[in-house]
């Protein structure tokens, strides 16, 4: 078995992830990202889900920063999308928000630029398999990759997976949801243009979302029924495919797929147990230990103060949770989920571990108080106030 020992070590190399790696090196601390594909970006970009959703509230107020917004624009680096003029209506659409297209494959190569700047060793291909505990403490993850098995030791953890697999392997009892089946792909087909962007003339994307299947309640955490839900995917799209060619307004020649996500698309599949979980209805309200804002994608006008105790395990010390693992229900798990939400409790998250192994201590034992203060530094506004808004 080999060893390994970092400061800071972020598992899973989503949105989340990457944020969590850049802020915690950022911070000066030697960090490790695990990631078991070989690219970060996870379902934005493995999952080929390229929609960067609205940093602001629908009625002209930017209520998300920092990272989130670093990593908004960074997904245009290399082409082709562009922020759309979003400051002038009230009740936008979301097409009308300040939210960005991006093409997965530009964004991946931005985000290994982004990390490897920021000084983050990425061990891609390695898949986390254990987590070991001793005294109440996350000590250390064990990992799978060409080398064989290892271990990697560190002073904090992040669980960046999406599926809360590092609180779950320490034995902690994570909350699992229901998804429907979706699959988007990435394909040719004659005449489309990439949404919103004609210069690339041909491309579209194909979705079939949450309307499809809504009953068939798959939680995502079982082995088997992972593989049954990608197969059940690429078979309505290849079902979809066959019917256009029967009607005969397209060939195999002029609509064919390109890419197909390498990441099975769960929406929610499994959150830690925190010290607080989001509740619906929670838009609007005032915690003391916000970490920052998000806007809720769905319709204008509603924002949300993120609790830094929904990030934080019950019963496991020595770990902090970023992305759609944090702890939120129903609705509030509809914007927490989502990307600059999953950028926003990433670089929180990064940020507290960083600050957590500098200072020899747990993330739960940290004053919010300075959490919240690197937080603000980094340009992030942590309560509704900040932005011009009043909590309700
Ligand atoms: C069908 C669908 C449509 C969506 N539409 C949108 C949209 O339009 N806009 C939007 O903003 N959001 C959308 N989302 C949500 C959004 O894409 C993700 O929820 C968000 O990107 C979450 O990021 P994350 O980093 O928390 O998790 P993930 O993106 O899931 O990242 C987790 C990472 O951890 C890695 N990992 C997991 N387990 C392990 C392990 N054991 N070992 C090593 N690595 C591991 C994974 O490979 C992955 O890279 C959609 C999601 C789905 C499924």
């Amino acid at each position: 078995m080999f060893q390994k020992s970092y400061d800071v070590v972020v598992c899973g190399g989503g949105i989340a992830g990457a944020a969590a790696a850049i802020a915690s090196a950022r911070r000066g601390q030697k960090t490790a990202l695990i990631e078991k594909t070989v690219f970060t970006g996870g379902l934005a970009t493995a999952g080929l889900i390229y929609i960067y959703l609205p940093l602001c509230d629908g009625n002209g107020t930017q209520v998300t920063f920092g990272l989130a917004e670093e990593l908004l624009l960074a997904s245009l680096k290399y082409g082709p999308g562009e922020v759309p003029e979003w400051r002038k209506e009230k009740n936008a659409e979301e097409a009308n928000r300040y939210r960005v297209i991006f093409s997965p494959a530009s964004f991946i190569i931005t985000l290994d630029e982004f990390l490897l700047e920021a000084g983050v060793e990425i061990w891609y291909d390695t898949l986390l398999c254990a987590s070991n505990v001793e005294g109440g403490r996350l000590a250390s993850v064990e990992v799978e990759n060409k080398s064989g098995r290892g271990r990697i030791a560190g002073k904090c953890f992040v669980d960046a997976t999406g599926d809360a697999d590092v609180a779950h392997f320490a034995g902690l009892p994570c909350v699992a949801a229901q998804n429907a089946l979706a699959h988007w792909a990435l394909e040719y087909a004659d005449g489309a243009q990439w949404r919103l962007e004609k210069s690339i003339t041909g491309v579209s994307m194909h979705a079939d979302g949450g309307s499809v299947d809504k009953k068939r309640g798959v939680t995502g955490i079982d082995g088997r029924e992972v593989t049954r839900f990608v197969l059940d995917g690429r078979n309505k799209y290849r079902e979809r495919l066959k019917k256009a060619y029967a009607e005969g307004k397209k060939s195999r020649t002029n609509l064919f797929p390109l890419t197909l996500p390498s990441m099975a698309q769960f929406r929610t599949t499994r959150h830690i147990p925190a010290q607080y979980r989001l509740r619906d209805g929670e838009d609007w309200k005032h915690f003391d230990d916000s970490i920052g804002l998000a806007a809720d994608w769905r319709k204008s006008g509603h924002v949300w103060e993120i609790p830094w105790r929904s990030m934080v395990p019950v019963g496991l010390q020595n770990l902090v949770a970023a992305g759609r693992c944090t702890a939120a229900e129903e609705d509030a798990w509809e914007v927490t989920r989502v990307i600059p939400t999953a950028a926003l409790t990433g670089e929180a998250a990064g940020t507290a571990a960083a600050l957590a192994a500098s200072g020899g201590r747990s993330p739960d034992e940290l004053s919010v108080a300075a959490i919240q203060d690197a937080m603000r530094k980094a340009g992030n506004p942590i309560h509704l106030e900040e932005v011009g808004l009043e909590a309700k």
